[in-house]
This record gives structure tokens, C-alpha cells and sequence, in this order.
């Protein structure tokens, strides 16, 4: 019998005490956890060096599980519904203490980090973890203070997060027992029941969403970043599965990040310190960048080895759809430290559309470009989210409404006075389908949409003739370096070019259908951007 060392020690913020017989591990350093890690059988180290985890029986965030608490603060500025779940006050602080109970004998693993880049509207997050690669995901996924910051680091918000905790339907006012609840007033985030680590990351994501429109008067965006030789700075709006991380990983391009950022006066700046790529049917030919990144330090999710070696086979979907990796950002070798840079020259809003209607690039103008951003068109890619198999028709305000605390409107309003104080182009891409709806045609070649985006990017589409669509209205060139033309009118690449028109008249309904709910909150002016159907 070995004697257990007892090292009782104290985590506090004003609001709770954590207090454990167990060990506590603050700020360890990637090869330390990583040791942890595979001493405490968490998971596996793969050929690359790079560290192989299971999240368990959450593969994907558990939207319809995640709470905001409903307090004197959020009341009245929260967009209340299916998005942002009210809980009360009670039953976060029943939930925190039973949390506090259960972390009595664990040990722990503990890190300082910030989100923002910027350091004007930085925030400084204290993560209390039990798992230890869970604390390399924060490690890898937020920004890392360096040795003078956190000497004199004090946290503006706690997130724990402890997978093995699972609250009680029964008595405490959730519907299920894992759960993710942000509470924005005592600045805690309690996640328990899931080991997806992505609620980490998304329920940060959320708090911003609320701290920087409301507070602050800054756009927070669910979009990646890059930036040009020329200094000039393009970002990629898309809901999940969209391509975000895929595309703004471009070798002639610096990442300033791939799926968070705020949008000042002057800047457009990244939340976080690294990237959380899909991996699935992940190859070096066709996403190098991303590959390469995989790497001691980096973090893979739910893969598997090939048979017999310690080979990532990243075409295993047997775990699920959604294989991730998640590394720091200096992984990619072009990304912009501090990643900052100046405000949008171009816009492309990612749509994954399943039924093969939306060009594969067209332009948009104000009012269309306003039109859809608050529309936020996709269809919901198997991964992400549980319980998603095939596509599904989803408009998600704002390209992100999953993570807005506030009204869409809110950030419209925002994205609208940037729209007029600044010059942007702004091209809708659909990374989805063509020659078909889901089932008849294919997704549409990376190679093509790189192509696409190169061109616009570099004035190449500035001369091209354009036409207009005769339902959408927006501007789809009928020319594009490097991509075959006919790729470029989905109509024509549609066997049946009849069934393309029924499809398409259908979706412009749907888009008519989902805008109703905003047309009180629209102008005339964002009202001239929708299609055109009867
Ligand atoms: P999330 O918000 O979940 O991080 P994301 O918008 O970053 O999602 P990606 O991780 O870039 O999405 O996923 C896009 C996936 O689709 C990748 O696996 C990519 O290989 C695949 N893909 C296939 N065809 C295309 C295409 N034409 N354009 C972009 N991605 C494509
Ligand atoms: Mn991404």
C-alpha cells in the first residue's frame, strides 16, 4: 500500500472554492500533460507525435444541453429560445457546489489562458480540468500568456469542466445529465456529462458573443481569417462543415484564424490561439497545411490507427464523422503573431447548400450581402452536432446563431455600419453541392472553390463577365481562372435542368419563409436583397 501524499489546496475566483485531497496541476507545459495524459490511459500517442483521444459518447457539441443563467444581468438582453436555455440562479449555484463536491478528490489540471488577440478586448480565462489532455486542448486552443503575464494574472472568467460529473435531471433543472451552462454574471462556465472538448472552446465563443457587441461595441464573428501579401485581410463566414478552417488554411496566404474573430474600428482580430480542424478523409495532397500541423503537441479526436501500426487512418469513421485535431496556430507555418491584422477588403459568406441551387462563387451587393448574412443559409453537415446524419436545410443567423446571446439584429446592425464605413466585397461561395441536390450530384472539387477565392482575391473575377441570377439576383461570372465554366451556372450542370428551377424556386421560398421572423427589424433597403419568387 502506498501512502497517498494529500496536497490540500485551494482554487478560488470571489464565487467558489475548489479544494482537493487530490493533486493540482497549473500551467503545465504540452510534453508534460501529454505524459500525464498517456499515464492516465487517456488516450494514445500516433506516429506523428501527436496525442490521440476519445471524447467519449459525445462526438459533437449538445446545443439542446447548453444554459445561460437567467439573472438580473442577461434578463433582458438575452435572446431567450431554443439557442440560449434559461436556467436560474439556484440551480447553477446547486450544480456548482455539487461540481465542488465531486472535484474534492481529483486531481486536477489547471491553466491560465487569454481569448483575444487583441489586447484591448482581451479576457482572462482560469480552466480547471480533470482530464489532462483536455487541458492541452485549452493549451492549444486559447492564447498563451507568456512567463511575465501570468505572474500577475488575475481571471476575468473559470470554466470547469469535468466530464465525469453528471448532474441530476431530478433536482437540478436540466433536462439531461451533461450540460453547459454559462453564467455571464459570475463569469463561470460548469460543463459536465460530455467530454467534447469543443464546448470549451464554443462556450468562450459565447461569452464574447455577448461581452463585445453589448459591451463593446465590436462585431464578434463566427468566421476564419487570412491575410494577404499586400496586407490585405479577407474573412469566411460559414456554419459548420462549411469550410472556414479548409479554406482560410491557403499557402499563398497568412492565418490570422479559422473560426473566431472580433471586428473593431481598426482591426479585425482573432479570439483564440489555435485551430480545430475536421480530419475527416483528411489527406496531405489535398489540405497540407492541416496535415502537416498534426504534430507533437496537436491533439487528434475519435480516429482511429490503420490496422497494426500508429498510423492516423483518417478515413475512419466508425467513432464518427466528426474526427478533429486541435493544435496552437504556430503549427501553421504562414500564421500572423499577434494575430491581428486590419479590417476586411473581402467577405465570403461558405454556404454547404445540399440541394445544388447556389452558385459555386457569385458576388453580392449591400442589401443582398445584409439579406444573407442575417439569413445565414447552410445545410447542417453530418459531425458537428449530435444527432445529424445527412444534410438538413438551416439558416443560422449570422452564420453563427447557435453561439449569439443576443438577437441576430444585434450583429446585423453592427455588420451594417461596416458595411457602409468601409469598402468590401463580399461573394457568397457554396462549398456544397452541384450537378444535383444530395443523393444525384457531388460536393463541389476544394480544388475549384480554392480556385474560386484565389481569383476573387486577386482581382482576377474584377473584369470577368458576370450574370445575373434570375431568383437570387446576385452577380455569378460566367468565367474563373482555372475552373471549367460550366461548373459555374449550376443549372448547367444539372441533368435535368427543369428540376433545377423547381429546386431553386424552392429554396427562395425557403428563404422568404425563414426571413418573416426578421422583416419587422429590416429595412427596405435589406428587404431588396431576397429573391425574387412567387
Ligand atoms: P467548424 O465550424 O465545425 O470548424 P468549418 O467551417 O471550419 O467547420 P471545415 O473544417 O473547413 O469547416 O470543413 C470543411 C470540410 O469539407 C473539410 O473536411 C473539407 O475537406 C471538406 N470539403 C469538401 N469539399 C469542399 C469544398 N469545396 N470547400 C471546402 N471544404 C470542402
Ligand atoms: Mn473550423
Amino acid at each position: 500500500m502506498q501512502n497517498l501524499v494529500l496536497e490540500p489546496q485551494i482554487l478560488s475566483n470571489s464565487f467558489s472554492k475548489i479544494q482537493t485531497s487530490g493533486k493540482i496541476f497549473h500551467n503545465l507545459s504540452p510534453a508534460e500533460l501529454v505524459e500525464h495524459a498517456l499515464a492516465r490511459k487517456e488516450g494514445s500517442l500516433t506516429s506523428t507525435g501527436a496525442f490521440m483521444a476519445d471524447t467519449g459518447s459525445f462526438t459533437g457539441r449538445s446545443p439542446k444541453d447548453r444554459y445561460i443563467v437567467s439573472n438580473e444581468l442577461t434578463e433582458n438582453s438575452v435572446w431567450w429560445g431554443d439557442i440560449n436555455i434559461p436556467i436560474s440562479e439556484e440551480y447553477f449555484e446547486r450544480i456548482l457546489q455539487k461540481m465542488v463536491k465531486y472535484l474534492e478528490d481529483k486531481d486536477l489540471y489547471t491553466r491560465d489562458s487569454f481569448a483575444g488577440a487583441d489586447t484591448d478586448y482581451r479576457m482572462n480565462l482560469r480552466v480547471i480540468n480533470t482530464w489532462a489532455w483536455h487541458n492541452l486542448f485549452c493549451n492549444n486552443m486559447f492564447l498563451r500568456p507568456n512567463q511575465e503575464e501570468l505572474k500577475e494574472f488575475e481571471p476575468d472568467f473559470t470554466i470547469i469542466c469535468a466530464p465525469g460529473f453528471e448532474a441530476d435531471p431530478q433536482e437540478d433543472g436540466v433536462k439531461n445529465p451533461n450540460f453547459a451552462i454559462i453564467n455571464l454574471s459570475k463569469r463561470m462556465i460548469l460543463i459536465g456529462g460530455t467530454g467534447y472538448a469543443g464546448e470549451m472552446k464554443k462556450g468562450i465563443f459565447s461569452v464574447l458573443n455577448f461581452i463585445l457587441p453589448y459591451q463593446k461595441n465590436v462585431l464578434s464573428m463566427h468566421c476564419s481569417a487570412n491575410l494577404g501579401e499586400d496586407g490585405d485581410t479577407a474573412i469566411f463566414f460559414g456554419l459548420s462543415g462549411t469550410g472556414k478552417t479548409t479554406l482560410s488554411a491557403d499557402p499563398k496566404r497568412y492565418l490570422i484564424g479559422d473560426d473566431e474573430h472580433g471586428w473593431t474600428e481598426n482591426s479585425v482580430f482573432n479570439f483564440e490561439g489555435g485551430c480545430y480542424a475536421k480530419v475527416i478523409d483528411l489527406s496531405r495532397e489535398k489540405e497540407p497545411e492541416i496535415f502537416d500541423a498534426i504534430k507533437f503537441g496537436a491533439i487528434v479526436e475519435n480516429t482511429r490507427f490503420k490496422k497494426g501500426t500508429r498510423e492516423i487512418d483518417f478515413t475512419d469513421k466508425s467513432v464518427t464523422e466528426n474526427t478533429r485535431t486541435a493544435y496552437p496556430i504556430h503549427h501553421i507555418s504562414n500564421a500572423v503573431e499577434p494575430s491581428i491584422a486590419g479590417v476586411p477588403k473581402n467577405i465570403f459568406f461558405l454556404t454547404a447548400d445540399a440541394f445544388g441551387v447556389i452558385p459555386p462563387i457569385s458576388k453580392l451587393n449591400k442589401s443582398q450581402a445584409m439579406y444573407h448574412f442575417i439569413s445565414g443559409y447552410t445545410a447542417k453537415v453530418a459531425g458537428t452536432e449530435m444527432g445529424i446524419t445527412e444534410p438538413k436545410l438551416t439558416f443560422s443567423a449570422c452564420f453563427g446563431a447557435a453561439f449569439l446571446p443576443l438577437h441576430p439584429t444585434a450583429y446585423a446592425k453592427l455588420f451594417g455600419e461596416k458595411m457602409e464605413k468601409n469598402e468590401v466585397n463580399v461573394w457568397l461561395i457554396n462549398t456544397g453541392w452541384t450537378g444535383g441536390p444530395y443523393g444525384i450530384g457531388s460536393r463541389m472539387k476544394l480544388a475549384y472553390t480554392r480556385a474560386m477565392i484565389s481569383a476573387a482575391l486577386e482581382g482576377k473575377l474584377d473584369f470577368a463577365p458576370f450574370a445575373k441570377d434570375p431568383i437570387f439576383g446576385f452577380e455569378v461570372p460566367k468565367i474563373c481562372p482555372n475552373v471549367p465554366s460550366e461548373v459555374l451556372s449550376p443549372r448547367k450542370t444539372w441533368n435535368d435542368p427543369e428540376g433545377y428551377d423547381k429546386q431553386a424556386k424552392e429554396l427562395a421560398l425557403a428563404f422568404v419563409k425563414n426571413f418573416e421572423k426578421f422583416r419587422e427589424y429590416a429595412s427596405e433597403d435589406i428587404l431588396s436583397g431576397a429573391p425574387k419568387v412567387s
